[in-house]
């Protein structure tokens, strides 16, 4: 009888084992299930830029319209969820050269992380050639377009890409909440590098650029890990004689200056627009490319070519030429 009851006792406690087990197993399973779900949703809030879209597609005046979005043109780099993100403001306009230049810096901006390109045209309307060329890098971008005022076109000296570059801004203003923006001229040369530096910049960053002016660079004059002047071949009474090409700004102290903005006078515009931001101490300027020792971007310059002569519809009709003919400028 004993033995009886103690067999009973048994096999009660093995079934509470074994329940306890599957109840075990299944908790784990469920618990494993909620911290999946737990990180992808993490990493699904902040795989890109958290973008607050108040830019209308198609909106109602030509130079605040966005002409085309794309915010997933491609694979993004993953993974990058941590990076700020970074906005890359470049003005643009119809040449011979526009869309050889396009493409140049959007295969560089491909290799970049967490980046929306803003590519803005100087011109009425955008361009069909430069929307197709920026849906094939499949870099994210923002296409819009923003011509110079007319009055300024007259001027013997242009503030070239100002209304662009003041676009771009306005779009931050209304869309961007942290990271960093970074004007990126459609002709220079840039260093993957400097995108990686450029992206932690806390108010202002500063660095080098190559091939500017007769010196052949600008830089800030760094003296004892501080900046004590500035190295550039035309000072001209500026506060910051710099390249366009040679400082990136924080998103988050940008959107505290609400009057900052770039001013459509030529040669003043990277010295006007920094000033903008002010107050800024020039010791609060980063400095980057190890203390302004290397140089990671350069003002190259296109040689300008001339618009092509007129194909012969006559003599080439029927040909590859009549398509070719509307790929050039
Ligand atoms: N740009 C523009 N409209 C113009 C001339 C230039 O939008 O009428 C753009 C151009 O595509 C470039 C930037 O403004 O991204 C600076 O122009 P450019 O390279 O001609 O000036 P530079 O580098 O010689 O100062
Ligand atoms: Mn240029």
């Amino acid at each position: 009888m004993k033995n009886f009851v103690d067999k009973i006792q048994m096999s009660r406690i093995t079934s509470i084992c074994a329940m306890k087990t599957t109840t075990k197993m299944y908790l784990s399973v469920i618990l494993s299930t909620l911290c999946i779900v737990f990180f992808q949703y993490q990493l699904s809030k902040a795989s890109f830029v958290t973008l607050q879209r108040s830019d209308s597609i198609g909106g109602s005046t030509s130079t605040n319209n966005i002409i085309t979005s794309e915010k997933n043109g491609n694979e993004l780099k993953e993974p990058s969820p941590m990076l700020p993100p970074l906005y890359i403001i470049t003005p643009t306009y119809r040449r011979p050269e526009q869309l050889a230049e396009i493409t140049r810096l959007g295969y560089t901006l491909k290799h970049v992380p967490n980046l929306l390109w803003l590519v803005i045209e100087d011109a009425a309307t955008p361009s069909a050639l430069v929307t197709r060329q920026l849906k094939r890098i499949g870099v994210p971008f923002e296409h819009l377009v923003a011509p110079m005022p007319d009055k300024f076109k007259k001027r013997v000296v242009k503030p070239r890409g100002v209304s662009n570059r003041n676009r771009g801004l306005t779009w931050i203003r209304k869309n961007a909440t942290d990271g960093v923006f970074y004007f990126a001229d459609d002709d220079n040369t840039y260093d993957l590098e400097i995108f990686d530096q450029m992206r932690h910049t806390k108010k202002v960053s500063m660095w080098p650029v190559g091939l500017v002016t007769k010196y052949g660079l600008s830089s800030p004059i760094v003296r004892n890990g501080s900046i004590s002047g500035f190295y550039d071949g035309w000072i001209g009474g500026r506060k910051y004689p710099v390249d366009m090409a040679g400082f990136a700004v924080n998103v988050k102290f940008f959107l505290s200056r609400p009057k900052a903005i770039m001013p459509y006078h030529a040669g003043y515009e990277e010295d006007k627009f920094l000033r903008s931001l002010s107050p800024l101490n020039i010791t609060e300027i980063e400095l980057l490319a190890s203390n302004c020792t290397e140089i990671l971007t350069w003002h190259t310059q296109t040689k300008k070519n001339p618009v092509a002569s007129p194909i012969d519809m006559h003599k080439y009709n029927g040909t590859n030429l009549v398509r070719l003919r509307k790929l050039i400028v």
